[in-house]
C-alpha cells in the first residue's frame, strides 16, 4: 500500500515547523528546487487567484462567513464582472437564490441549468435503465453556454459526480463549487465523512 495525506495524522504542512512522516509526499519539497511551480505561480493570471483566494479565505476563516459570502469575496477579488451559475434543475430554487445574490452584490449573471438542451437516453442510444424519454444532463453544453457569454467566473451548484467532471474540463472560466449534489444527505456531503 502507498502512503500518503490520507494516511497522515500529523498533518505538519499546516505550519512551518510541523512535523511530517517518513512516507509525507512533500518530503524534500522545496519552493527553490520546483521552478516549474514557480513559474506558474509568478504568472499573472494564477498570481491574481493566488492573492485573491488567500485575501478571501483568510476573511471567511476569521469572519466565519458562508461559502456563499466567501464566494462573493473571491470573485470581486478577480475582478470578476460576469459570473455563470453551473446548476442542477432539482435545486433550481437555490439557483434562482444565488443570482439575486450575486446580482445584488454586483455581478452581472447567467445561468445554466443541467438539463437544458433536453437531451434523451434514446438521443444518446444510452440503456443505463433509465426511461428512453428520460432527460440527461448536459453539462458540455451548460460549459459551451456560459463560453459563449465569457463569464469570468463559473460557480457550480449542485452538479452530480460526473456530470461536474465534464463541465470543469470543458469550462473556459474558472470554476468554483459552491454546492455539491448528495442525494442521501440533502447536499451536506461531509456528512457522509463523519
Ligand atoms: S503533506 Fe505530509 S504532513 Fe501534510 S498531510 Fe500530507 S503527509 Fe501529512
Amino acid at each position: 500500500m502507498q502512503y500518503s495525506c490520507v494516511d497522515c495524522g500529523l498533518n505538519g504542512c499546516r505550519r512551518p515547523d510541523g512535523q511530517h512522516p517518513a512516507f509525507c509526499p512533500a518530503e524534500g519539497f522545496d519552493l527553490e528546487h520546483e521552478p516549474w511551480l514557480g513559474e506558474r505561480l509568478a504568472d499573472p493570471e494564477n498570481r491574481r487567484v493566488v492573492e485573491a483566494a488567500a485575501a478571501s479565505a483568510g476573511t471567511a476563516f476569521d469572519n466565519k462567513l458562508s461559502r456563499l459570502e466567501e464566494t462573493v469575496l473571491f470573485a470581486k477579488g478577480i475582478d470578476a464582472r460576469k459570473i455563470g451559475i453551473a446548476g442542477c434543475v432539482s435545486l433550481a430554487s437555490e439557483v434562482r437564490n444565488a443570482g439575486k445574490v450575486l446580482r445584488a452584490a454586483g455581478f452581472e449573471v447567467v445561468g445554466a441549468i443541467c438539463k437544458m438542451g433536453t437531451i434523451t437516453h434514446a438521443d444518446l442510444d444510452l440503456h443505463v435503465g433509465r426511461k428512453p424519454d428520460s432527460v440527461l444532463c448536459n453539462p458540455i453544453y451548460q460549459a459551451q453556454v456560459l463560453n459563449k457569454e465569457q463569464t469570468d467566473l463559473n460557480v457550480l451548484i449542485g452538479l452530480c459526480a460526473g456530470h461536474d467532471t465534464l463541465f470543469i474540463k470543458h469550462s473556459e472560466a474558472l470554476c468554483t463549487v459552491l454546492a455539491v449534489k448528495d442525494f442521501k444527505y440533502d447536499h451536506h456531503s461531509v456528512l457522509a465523512l463523519r
